[in-house]
């Protein structure tokens, strides 16, 4: 049962067409959705009352009751068990970043009054749509005592229900949001669940009131996520304790052919990732997620795939549902998927590009330029309204991209850097300025320019910035800062939030400035000229990579936050958080606790880090080291050091190197002593001033050793094992 059908119909051979192969296979749209049952499918088995009841109930409007509840209940039962579920499991997404579940079996058992014990499926309806599972093991940054430990799971049936497989066995999985018992938020979906809400109420004032009409009703962002990735064969990654306990490879040289010759973008497919792809691509049609496109990345070994858009908080979950999918398919093709931001270093990294806009109920795309003055009115008024969430709020959204990963890759040479930046493009950056001299509206997208006699192209109205953090893309933003591992929910909360924000107020003004007479047009060209000059620092239509920015930057007086330690305290700034509180998406208590949380993820991140790093250098690397001073001591031996005197010094050189490690993984050790030591806001300072350079001095005698060491001591596998596979 799906409200998914197939629209190819029987007729694809049509006349006049070429034979088709002999194909069996069925289509992506026939399987499309087939493990999936959605909130509008269940109303559909329900009787009127019933149905109406739960339709109110799925748009937060009345609470179920219980009859209504069970009936819900028993219908998904009976789905899930025909699709051979023997579980159902709440999954919600905890601030650890890892989604969680408990399973439940669908077993139940009830006695008679004669004592006989009968077994039986059932799924009462309070049990699917609230779990309380025991929450003393999640990090609550202070929300509630270890104690204290009740939290609940809130189904969220905007998202549809799936029947996940695994091993053979079949899980119903329930989406949720996840509370504790005073209703502090203790994940990633309520607050964003709350952000949407507050950017529906206030986008569709704003959008009614730049239209002077009531035509809107909702409005809804929607959100792509392109999802960056590595794969590496399961037998290196299991000879690298780094990749396993960390995510990334702490020390490693790179080979000799990298990413120069620029290859390996769009290059061919190898036929064992395309089986590889394609499974993932099956099990995801399944499942509802609707998955468009694949292409080999920069980086040797690195892919990308991306679905078409949905609503946001779907979008979340269906990424998080992605990367699940990802990671478990490749251990049935003898893979690893690497979703970390910097898996390899020297090479790019990985990240997840949002792709966002926002849509009434008839899918008027607000960031669409449109082809009338009507269109052209309601984005200049959008446009402006996301300049002014950016500027006002860069520094909350320069938060949601900080994780110890990412502090890899952002600023690197693949991303963006650590400064939130909007770019326009030529043709909208050209009205901007037409617009702010007072001159009037026009844009020149959909031109049509010649190739050769032959060829011709339309030209969006924007080019492309890969080197801007939130580029305008034709009728969408893209956050290009996001990491590849991140759940998109965070981002996406404060991004929804702040643009809510800025509707608000430009709302009020709007309404001030037609309380004052004047036609609507006139005010609301007015206004986009005012905001487009406040807003105008956040504006860099120029490269983003360039070391120069940051200057650029500072002088703009934007806000730069290098890496993680120095970002995350914007989340005690009141001053910088106060329209999250306004906005009832994020309480004080729970971005205090994201604080704490957050900092300690990433104390824990270098921790581990630190501890691996260490003990692979103490218990593999100096045992190569001593094994090959073995060797090139006897060679020594044999020969006169006199006319043998590189070999000579190659002793020497090992010598050296063996210290250098003994003493880098004692100082490692050292500075890893310090992160836990005292406060969170000290810990994170020593992060960055012993932790980080430690494991950098102790990773370049590594990288030193390996380049020194016969490649048959080496006990690892190399870059070029685990980034070239034959
Ligand atoms: P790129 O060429 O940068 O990879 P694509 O056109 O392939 O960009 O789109 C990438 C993602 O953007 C896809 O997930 C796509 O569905 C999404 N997308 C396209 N249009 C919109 C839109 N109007 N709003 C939000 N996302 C969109
Ligand atoms: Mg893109």
């Amino acid at each position: 049962m799906s409200t998914f059908t197939s629209v190819n119909g029987p007729s694809i051979i049509e006349a006049g067409l070429p034979p088709t192969d002999d194909i069996q296979a069925r289509t992506a749209s026939e399987i499309f959705g087939s493990r999936t049952l959605s909130w509008l499918n269940i109303s559909q088995q329900l009787d009127g009352e019933q149905a109406t009841a739960f339709r109110e109930y799925v748009q937060g409007r009345k609470a179920l009751d219980k009859d209504t509840a069970n009936q819900v209940g028993e219908i998904v039962k009976n789905w899930a068990l025909r699709h051979g579920a023997t579980h159902y499991a709440h999954w919600f997404f905890p601030l650890t970043g890892t989604p969680a579940e408990k399973h439940d079996a669908l077993l139940s058992i009830r006695s008679t009054a004669d004592g006989e014990i009968v077994p039986m499926e059932a799924l009462p309806g309070s049990r699917l749509i609230q779990g309380e599972p025991d929450a003393s093991s999640f990090p609550s940054g202070g929300l509630r005592a270890t104690h204290t430990a009740r939290g609940y799971t809130i189904w969220d049936p905007q998202t549809p229900l799936i029947i996940r497989e695994e091993g053979g066995a079949r899980t119903l999985i329930v989406t949720c949001a996840y509370v504790s018992y005073k209703g502090h938020a203790l994940d990633l979906k309520t607050p964003l669940l709350r952000a949407l809400s507050a950017l529906d109420r206030e986008g569709t004032r704003f959008v009614n009131l730049v239209r002077g009409t009531d035509g809107a009703r909702t409005l809804k962002a929607v959100l792509g996520c392109e999802q960056e990735y590595f794969l590496v064969d399961d037998h290196h990654v299991a000879g690298r304790p780094d990749l396993i306990q960390a995510n990334r490879t702490l020390l490693g040289l790179l080979p000799a052919k990298q990413q120069q010759l620029e290859d390996q973008y769009f290059g061919p497919i190898p036929a064992r990732i395309q089986a590889y792809m394609a499974d993932v691509e099956e099990e995801l049609y399944r499942l509802g997620v609707p998955v468009k496109t694949r292409h080999n990345e920069v980086a040797p070994s690195q892919y990308e795939i991306a679905p078409i858009h949905e609503e946001v908080s779907v979008a979340c979950d269906h990424n998080a549902l992605m990367m699940d999918v990802l990671k478990r398919t490749a251990l049935r093709h003898g893979l690893v998927c690497l979703l970390h931001e910097k898996p390899f270093a020297g090479i790019n990294g990985s990240g997840k590009h949002n792709n966002w806009s926002m849509c009434t109920q008839d899918g008027l795309n607000l960031l669409d330029p449109g082809s009338n003055e009507d269109d052209h009115f309601l984005f200049a008024a959008s446009l402006s309204a996301v300049l002014l969430a950016l500027h006002q709020h860069a520094g909350v959204l320069r938060v949601t991209v900080a994780s110890s990963g990412n502090d890899h890759r952002l600023g690197a040479n693949e991303a963006p850097p650590p400064i939130i930046s909007a770019y326009l493009g030529e043709a909208i950056h050209e009205l901007a300025e037409a617009l702010e001299k007072g001159e009037g509206l026009s844009l020149r997208a959909g031109q049509i320019q010649a190739i050769t006699d032959r060829l011709s192209v339309t030209l969006d109205a924007t080019d492309r910035n890969r080197t801007a953090p939130f580029a305008f893309t034709g009728n969408k933003f893209e956050f290009r800062a996001v990491g590849s591992t991140q759940n998109p929910a965070w981002p996406m909360t404060i991004l929804n939030a702040a643009v809510a924000d800025a509707m608000a107020q430009l709302s009020g003004r709007l309404e001030q400035k037609l309380a004052s007479g004047g036609d609507r047009k006139s005010a609301v060209l007015e206004l986009v000229r005012e905001v487009l000059a406040e807003t105008k620092q956040v504006r860099f239509e120029g490269n983003g990579y360039a070391p120069e920015w940051v200057e650029e930057a500072a002088r703009r007086g934007l806000p730069i936050y290098q890496d993680t330690p120095a970002a995350l305290g914007v989340l005690l700034s009141h001053e910088a958080t106060g329209f999250l509180t306004r906005l009832g998406v994020l309480s004080e208590e729970e971005l205090h606790s994201r604080y704490e949380i957050f900092a300690e993820r990433y104390l824990k991140d270098l921790d581990i880090e630190a501890a691996t790093l260490g003990r692979i250098a103490t218990t593999q690397i100096v045992p190569a080291l001593e094994r090959q001073v073995g060797l090139t001591g006897e060679a020594v031996a044999h020969l006169s050091r006199a006319s043998h005197e590189r070999l000579a010094r190659k002793l020497e050189l090992l010598g050296d190197l063996t210290e250098k490690l003994l003493a880098g993984a004692e100082a490692l050790e050292e500075a890893r002593g310090t992160l836990f030591a005292g406060e969170v806001g000290a810990g994170l300072l020593s992060a960055r001033e012993q932790v980080k350079p430690a494991l950098t001095t102790l990773r370049e005698a590594c990288d030193a050793s390996e380049a020194t060491v016969s490649a048959e001591l080496w006990p690892l596998p190399t870059y070029l094992d685990m980034l070239f596979p034959v």
